[in-house]
C-alpha cells in the first residue's frame, strides 16, 4: 500500500480549527479511537505523534505536529476502520463532526485540503488487506457476490474470504469492524450497521424527488435544495453513479489535471448535503405512479415517496457479453470498471479488455501501466472508427496489443477464475481477467410503460413528446436528465448541466400546480 497522505495544516488553518474546537492532551499509549467506534472527533495535532494502526496491529502511518487525523468516515459517519494510538505525548485540538462540517462549508482552501486528503486516505485503506469489513462466502454464492460488489461500489474497505463460514448460517457472513457479525444482510442493513445511510419513513412527502445519484441527480440536488425546495435523492447502489466509478475524469471543466470520479462526486454529495438535500441509499425505485398534484414513487423496503415533481436521473448500465457462464466470473475475474483494486489484482497477468470505445481504451492503458499484459479485443475493422486518436497512441505507448474483428464466443475457467476465451474465429486465448466496455443500457425497466421512451429505452423529453420544457417527459412534473435521457451526450458535464437545468423547469411546474391538499 502507498502510505496514506499526511499533509500539514498552516498556522492560520490551525487557528481557525482552534476557534471551533477543544484543546486536549493525551499521554503516550492512549487510544484516541479504535476499530468499530461509532464516532470520533476530527483531531489536529499541535505537539506529539499518533500512529494509525490496522486491526491486525500493522502500522499504516504516523502523524506529527500540524498533521491531522481522519478519513472519509469523519464526514459520512461510517464506523471507524483503524486505531489511532498516541506514540508521543499529545497536545491536540478536537472538533466534533457537525462543527467540522460547518467550518468546511465556510473555508474553501481548508475544505479542499481536508476533503482531498480524506478521499486519498480512503483509497489507500481500500488496498490494505484486513481493513474494514470481512465478507465470508464462496464465489458461487450470488448474495455473497452482490454484497461484495455493493461494498466495493460504496468504496467500503473490505476483505473477502472465498469460503463457506464455519458456523454455517445465511450467506454471506459479514464481520463488521469491531467484530459484530451479520448473516446474509441486505445492502441497506449493512450500510445502517456501519452507521451510514438515511433510513426513510414508510411514506415521505417532498417537493422534489430525484431518482439516481449520479452527476445529473447530484447537480439537481444542489440546485433544488439551494433554491429552497425540499429535496430528496434516492439511490439504488452507491452515491456518485458511473462517474463515481471512473478512475479519472480528464475533460471536466476547471480540472486541467483531471479529477478522480470519487473526488468529484464525493464533493458533489457534500455540497448537496450542505444545502440540506437528503440522500438515501440503497433505496431502488420500483415504480412510478403519476398523480394529480403528487407523483408516487415506490421504493425497495416498502417505502414510498409522494413528490410534487420527480427527476429521473437513473443513468445507464454497462451491457453484458451474450455468452454462457458469464455470471460465474463476474465480480471475481470479469469486471465492468478498472479501479485501483482491479489494477493491483491484474499486475503480471494476461488481461482482456473488450470494447472499442474510449472507456475500453482508458481501462486498457490504466491496466497496462499497472503491469498487466493487456489485449484489447473489438469487433470492427479499425479502432479509429470508435476511439479517440490520442488513446490509440497511448495503447501503442503502453504496449497494449489490439485484435480487430474479434468477438468472444465462449469463456473457460473453473470456480469463478477465468482461464481463457474462445473467439468466434475459433482462436483460443488465455486470460486471467477480463474487462467489458460494451456500451450502456438505460436504467428505465422499472418504469414499466408509464413514461414515453425511444426504441432503445431512453426517456423522451421536450419537443419529442410535445412538451415545451426541454427536459420534461410526457408526464407533466416528471423530468429526465443525464445519460438516461434520449439524445443526451453521455458525458459528466452534460449530465451536470441537465440536472441543474431541470430544477428551473421544476420551479415552473410547481408555480403552475399549487399544492392540492390531500392529493395522494
Ligand atoms: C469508467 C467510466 C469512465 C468515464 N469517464 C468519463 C470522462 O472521462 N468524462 C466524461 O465526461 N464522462 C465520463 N464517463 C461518463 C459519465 O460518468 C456519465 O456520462 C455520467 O456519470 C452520467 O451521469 P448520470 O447522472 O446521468 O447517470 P449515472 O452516472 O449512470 O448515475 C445514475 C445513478 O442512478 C442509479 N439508479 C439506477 N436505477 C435506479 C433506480 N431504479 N432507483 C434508484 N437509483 C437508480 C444508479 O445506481 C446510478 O448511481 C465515464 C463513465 C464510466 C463508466
Amino acid at each position: 500500500m502507498s502510505a496514506p497522505p499526511s499533509p500539514l495544516l498552516s498556522p492560520s488553518q490551525l487557528a481557525a480549527i482552534a476557534g471551533i474546537g477543544e484543546e486536549r492532551s493525551a499521554p503516550a499509549g492512549e487510544l484516541l479511537y479504535q476499530v468499530g467506534d461509532r464516532t470520533y472527533p476530527f483531531v489536529a495535532i499541535r505537539e506529539g505523534e499518533v500512529a494509525i494502526i490496522d486491526a491486525a496491529g500493522n502500522e499504516l502511518v504516523r502523524h506529527g505536529p500540524s498533521g491531522f487525523l481522519g478519513e472519509l468516515n469523519l464526514l459520512s459517519g461510517q464506523t471507524v476502520f483503524v486505531n489511532a494510538l498516541v506514540t508521543e505525548p499529545l497536545k491536540y485540538i478536537a472538533v466534533e463532526r457537525a462543527k467540522l462540517r460547518r467550518l468546511l462549508d465556510e473555508d474553501g482552501p481548508l475544505s479542499d485540503l481536508l476533503l482531498s486528503t480524506f478521499i486519498s486516505r480512503r483509497e489507500a485503506l481500500q488496498s490494505v488487506e484486513g481493513v474494514g469489513l470481512e465478507i465470508v462466502g464462496p464465489r458461487g454464492s450470488e448474495p455473497t457476490m452482490r454484497i461484495l460488489e455493493f461494498a466495493r461500489a460504496n468504496r467500503i474497505p473490505c476483505t473477502w474470504q472465498d469460503a463457506v463460514p464455519v458456523d454455517g448460517g445465511t450467506l454471506p457472513l459479514v464481520r463488521l469492524p469491531g467484530g459484530a457479525e451479520l448473516h446474509g444482510p441486505t445492502a441497506g442493513q449493512l450500510l445502517r450497521a456501519l452507521g451510514i445511510g438515511l433510513e426513510l419513513a414508510p411514506r415521505e412527502e417532498v417537493d422534489l424527488l430525484i431518482v439516481g445519484a449520479g452527476p445529473a441527480g447530484l447537480a439537481a440536488a444542489v440546485y433544488g435544495a439551494s433554491e429552497g425546495l425540499d429535496t430528496l435523492v434516492v439511490e439504488g447502489t452507491a452515491l456518485g453513479g458511473q462517474a463515481g466509478s471512473s478512475r479519472r475524469i480528464e475533460n471536466y471543466l476547471g480540472f486541467p489535471a483531471g479529477i478522480s470520479g470519487t473526488e468529484l462526486t464525493g464533493r458533489a454529495v457534500t455540497q448537496a448535503r450542505k444545502f440540506d438535500a437528503r440522500t438515501a441509499t440503497p433505496y431502488r425505485a420500483l415504480s412510478l405512479e403519476p398523480g394529480n398534484g403528487r407523483h408516487l414513487v415506490r421504493l425497495e423496503e416498502d417505502r414510498e415517496v409522494a413528490a410534487r415533481a420527480v427527476l429521473l436521473a437513473t443513468g445507464a448500465q454497462y451491457r453484458r457479453l451474450p455468452v454462457d457462464r458469464l455470471a460465474e466470473f463476474e465480480g471475481t475475474t470479469v469486471f465492468y470498471a478498472a479501479g485501483p483494486p482491479e489494477g493491483q489484482l491484474c499486475a503480471g497477468h494476461r488481461v482482456a479488455v473488450v470494447g472499442g470505445g474510449n472507456s475500453a481504451g482508458q481501462a486498457a492503458v490504466w491496466l497496462a501501466r499497472g503491469g498487466a499484459l493487456v489485449t484489447l479485443l473489438h469487433r470492427r475493422d479499425s479502432l479509429a472508427e470508435t476511439m479517440s486518436d490520442y488513446l490509440i497512441h497511448e495503447l501503442e505507448r503502453y504496449g497494449v496489443s489490439v485484435r480487430d474483428r474479434s468477438e468472444i464466443a465462449a469463456l473457460h475457467g473453473e470456480e469463478g477464475c477465468l482461464a481463457g476465451v474462445t473467439l468466434t474465429s475459433g482462436d483460443a486465448l488465455p486470460f486471467s481477467f477480463m474487462f467489458l466496455f460494451l456500451g450502456a443500457h438505460p436504467c428505465t425497466d422499472w418504469l414499466g410503460d408509464t413514461v414515453a421512451r425511444d426504441a432503445n429505452g431512453f426517456i423522451l423529453t421536450g419537443p419529442l413528446v410535445n412538451m415545451d420544457n426541454l427536459l420534461e417527459t410526457d408526464i407533466p412534473g416528471v423530468f429526465a436528465a443525464g445519460d438516461v435521457r434520449s439524445g443526451s451526450s453521455k458525458r459528466c458535464a452534460t449530465a451536470v448541466g441537465e440536472g441543474s437545468m431541470a430544477v428551473q423547469f421544476v420551479h415552473a411546474h410547481l408555480a403552475r400546480t399549487p399544492t392540492v391538499q390531500g392529493a395522494r
